[in-house]
């Protein structure tokens, strides 16, 4: 796969080199299940591009997009899988405490589990921690 980075996990999913079942994949995206599950569903949708973190999308077009994209993607993959969920949540951990450098969307239908999990998800305002799909697109929107 062009501009996959050796040794990168996600990367490895991307070029179909691991038996991760995918929920979805198309031309820009996949989708996967966390391994670590921090709610009743928790997956997490990833660009097949290597793009390291929020930090290196810029406000343009085609990054809007991605990340529009990869949000209808998880959001449509909970409404079908976890209909019932009274909350969803959807974003991206911040450098420094995203534990893969692949760009990746956490989805979550809610209640977490254990419900300290939260905390994982929580915004820290201007020190980063979690920030919400929303917000990113917010950001990077022309
Ligand atoms: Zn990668
Ligand atoms: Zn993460």
């Amino acid at each position: 796969m062009a501009g996959a980075v050796s040794g990168c996990i996600f990367c490895q999913i991307a070029g179909a080199s691991t038996s991760t079942a995918l929920l979805h994949s198309d031309e820009k995206v996949l989708a996967f299940q966390d391994i670590n599950p921090s709610a009743s569903r928790h997956y997490l949708v990833i660009p097949k591009e290597h793009i390291p973190t929020v930090k290196d999308l810029t406000k343009c077009q085609d990054d809007y997009a991605l990340v529009s994209h990869m949000l209808d993607v998880g959001k449509s993959l909970l409404g079908r899988d976890a209909p019932s969920s009274k909350q969803y949540r959807f974003g991206f951990h911040q450098p420094p405490l995203n534990s893969v450098n692949h760009l990746h969307l956490h989805c979550l239908a809610l209640p977490y589990t254990p419900r300290w999990r939260c905390l994982k998800y929580t915004s820290l305002g201007p020190f980063g921690g979690f920030i919400e799909a929303e917000k990113l697109l917010q950001r990077l929107k022309l």
